[in-house]
């Protein structure tokens, strides 16, 4: 008996225990084997279960998404506009722009609507009630257990207090300001040595605004959402991906899920498509492919299966091999090989994108490792409830300087300007689901096992979840692959 190269570099990744298995199974009943043999012993035929039984579909699939005409709109996307030297004077600009276009979310509540510049509360009475839009410059706890956050806008500074003991739903709202964002704050005037002090009484966030209705689709089509896929790792979960390739082709799912499938219209994946190449120390040995060409030619071959009539958008990840400086371009082709010749439309990230009509504000979640280190009690298992806070902040990764290295682009692409119908990330690899003011917040989830990383900070993942959008109906439902 003999192995194809290809699988014996599955079985490698594989560990002693599998390969055994895999060989006893083939020995005297294959002369060659190849990667597919091997993959058939390893994950046999995929099914989904259904009220506790297997089954497999017998009846014929009926793709009502190949009557329907996709409907893709990119809106807005760094790729091909990047201009950015990285300059000081481009960071300043970075920054002013992100102030003027949050100032401007922040004025078009009524009472924020006539906010003063900082400079102005030089000479301002004491005890004058005043409201001012600034960005966070520091926030840190006094000896007394009060806040200070100091806020800056283009005109001065100003010191806000919040005092400990005053209101409990004001030292909370303060508990979450984070440095580099935009917040107004009202509160009276207190006449102060060198910079001028604020007492304040309430804070507030850009936040969305109440809406009507979100936007739906026409027709009865749906968007599959998946991310993390992490090719190249020994811990993608290959048999879990087949199983989900498999539902999207027809071939498994109860009756409700086959209905989905066959109504699945677009596929899109928010980053990570592979593990990458040193992107976290010793990761060489916990690859079975150390080729990024290789990582993506497996990941175009494994989308291969995903049926013609389904668009596939593609942004890219902290894994992915693009600029790792956010907002990232799309996955070029020079790696991103035949990613570029299936049914698919190439993204940055992040990537405003209407999916018949429907608004997706796709971004990977980088900015999560940020706010989960510097927020109180915002453990990782709290996905959708960080989601909902970058909403209300309208900025995707409101602080600078951590985890997040940013690209000074003339304009701030990662402020929430406009009100999606759904926002899209991945990045934590822990599945999960919000609704807030009429916008979802999805995250996505993974295909990739417990990775050692994730197992000296306790992270459990939730692999194998995938999230469909019914684009009509408003509506997501989860389907557990796993
Ligand atoms: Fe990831
Ligand atoms: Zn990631």
């Amino acid at each position: 008996m003999c192995l194809t190269p290809e699988a014996l570099r599955l079985l490698e990744g594989r560990g002693e225990e599998e390969a055994e298995k895999v060989l006893l199974a083939l020995r005297g009943k294959e002369f060659i084997v190849t990667q597919e043999l091997v993959r058939r012993v390893l994950e046999p035929a995929p099914e989904v279960q259904e009220e506790g039984r297997m089954e497999l579909s017998h009846t014929s699939f009926k793709p009502l998404a190949a009557e329907v005409e996709a409907r893709v709109e990119v809106l807005r996307d760094v790729t091909g506009k990047s201009y950015s030297r990285g300059e000081v004077k481009d960071f300043l600009n970075l920054f002013l722009d992100r102030y003027e276009r949050l100032r401007g979310l922040l004025r078009e509540r009524s009472d924020y609507a006539d906010a003063l510049p900082l400079r102005e509360l030089r000479g301002m009475e004491e005890g004058e009630l005043v409201r001012v839009v600034g960005m966070v410059a520091e926030r840190r706890e006094t000896a007394g257990g009060h806040l200070l956050i100091r806020l800056e806008d283009p005109t001065g500074q100003a010191a806000v207090w919040v005092f400990r003991g005053k209101s409990e739903e004001l030292m909370e709202k303060a508990a979450e300001v984070v440095p580099d964002e935009v917040i107004g704050v009202e509160g009276t005037v207190r006449s102060g040595d060198k910079l001028p002090r604020i007492v304040a009484r309430d804070i507030v966030w850009p936040d969305l605004p109440v809406r009507a209705a979100a936007n739906r689709a026409e027709e009865p089509v749906c968007a599959v959402l998946i991310s993390d896929l992490h090719v190249g790792s020994k811990m993608f979960l290959r048999g879990t991906f087949e199983k989900f390739l498999s539902w999207l082709e027809g071939k498994v799912g109860k009756a409700s899920q086959r209905d989905m499938a066959s109504r699945t219209k677009y596929l899109v994946v928010a980053g990570d498509l592979v593990d990458g190449i040193g992107i976290y120390p010793q990761q060489e040995e916990e690859l079975y492919l150390d080729d990024i060409f290789q990582q993506y030619e497996e990941v175009a071959r494994l989308l291969e299966r995903v049926p013609d009539y389904i668009k596939i958008i593609l942004a890219p990840g902290n894994h992915d091999a693009v600029r790792p400086s956010e907002p990232q371009p799309a996955i070029p082709r020079e790696v991103g090989g035949r990613l570029y010749d299936l049914n698919s439309v190439m993204v940055g990230n992040p990537a405003w994108v209407s999916l018949h009509g429907v608004k997706f504000l796709i971004y990977h979640g980088r900015s999560f490792d940020d706010l989960a280190s510097t927020l109180p009690g915002e453990g990782r298992n709290e996905v959708s409830s960080m989601m909902i806070r970058l909403l209300k902040k309208r900025h995707l990764a409101p602080m600078y300087g951590g985890k997040v290295a940013v690209v000074p682009e003339e304009r701030d692409f990662l402020v929430i300007d406009e009100v999606p119908d759904v926002l899209h990330c991945g990045h934590i690899h822990i599945s999960g689901l919000g609704k807030y003011k009429k916008v979802w917040a999805v995250n996505s989830g993974t295909f990739q096992g417990m990775t050692s990383y994730m197992r000296e900070r306790g992270i459990v993942p939730t692999p194998g979840r995938v999230t469909v959008m019914d684009l009509q109906k408003n509506h997501p439902w989860v389907i557990d692959f796993a």
